[in-house]
């Protein structure tokens, strides 16, 4: 299987990035493709701007989406697009790996999705959505640190349910291009925990990669 990894912070040391290089370690043990965009280490532009095309269809009036069909028809989108977008066709499995920012993703990591989830090269409305949609067939899943408790984020806790926080990016993201979503896995308290804990978390994260398989999808 080929492996993408979405990697989403900027500390090569912070726990998010032992996470992603456990799974980086587990897929190729196991015989996988693996490729890393480490968006930050890219300096990866997150912002949708006119310089996303090499040249438009209405250079007086700026229309980001379509543009983007523009590009997607013409083959116009710019080299750092280009080379995510071949990376998300290659891969069987797309891993998303990041903190929770604002029950939501890091600027860096929401941007890629704005650029790189375009319109006409992963999405068409009304046609190619959800069980029609462009990467049936595909999987993916989040893993993600959290500042807060397992408990902080149910429905009695303060924060709320976090599959109901997360619905937007598994429902309205994620199954919306087609991808099948697994149930995420997340190391609640991440930067508040004791080593141990933190330790008994990549041992779970090991064990919950080799079960893989037997996830069913969420939707
Ligand atoms: C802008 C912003 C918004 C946020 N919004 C939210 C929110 O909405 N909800 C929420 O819950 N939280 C939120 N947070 C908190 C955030 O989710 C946590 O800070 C983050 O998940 C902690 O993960 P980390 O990798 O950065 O931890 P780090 O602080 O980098 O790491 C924690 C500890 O793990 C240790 N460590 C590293 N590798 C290993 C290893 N292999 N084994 C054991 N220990 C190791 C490190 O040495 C460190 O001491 C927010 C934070 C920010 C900055």
């Amino acid at each position: 299987m080929n492996v993408l990894i979405l990697h989403a912070h900027s500390e090569p040391k912070s726990f998010t990035s032992a996470l992603k290089d456990i799974a980086v370690e587990f897929f190729r043990d196991n015989g996988n493709e693996v490729i890393v965009s480490d968006l930050y280490a890219m300096n990866f532009n997150p912002v949708g701007v006119q310089s996303d095309f090499k040249s438009r269809v209405n250079p007086e009036y700026f229309s980001y989406l379509k543009e983007q069909m523009n590009a997607h028809l013409n083959n116009l989108f710019v080299e750092d697009l280009k080379a995510e977008m071949e990376k998300l066709k290659w891969a069987d499995f797309l891993l998303i790996n990041t903190p929770l920012w604002w029950s939501s993703f890091p600027a860096i990591l929401k941007g890629w999705f704005d650029r790189v989830f375009a319109l006409g090269f992963a999405y068409h409305p009304r046609e190619k959505l959800y069980e029609t949609g462009v990467f049936r067939g595909k999987k993916t899943m989040l893993c993600l640190t959290a500042g807060a408790s397992e408990s902080a984020y149910t429905d009695s806790g303060a924060n709320g349910d976090i599959m109901k926080i997360l619905y937007h990016i598994h429902h309205g993201l994620l199954y919306y291009v087609g991808l099948d979503v697994l149930p995420p896995f997340i190391a609640w308290r991440a930067h508040l925990e004791s080593r141990e804990t933190l330790e008994k978390y990549i041992e779970n994260y090991k064990s919950y990669l080799a079960d893989l398989n037997n996830l069913k999808p969420i939707f």
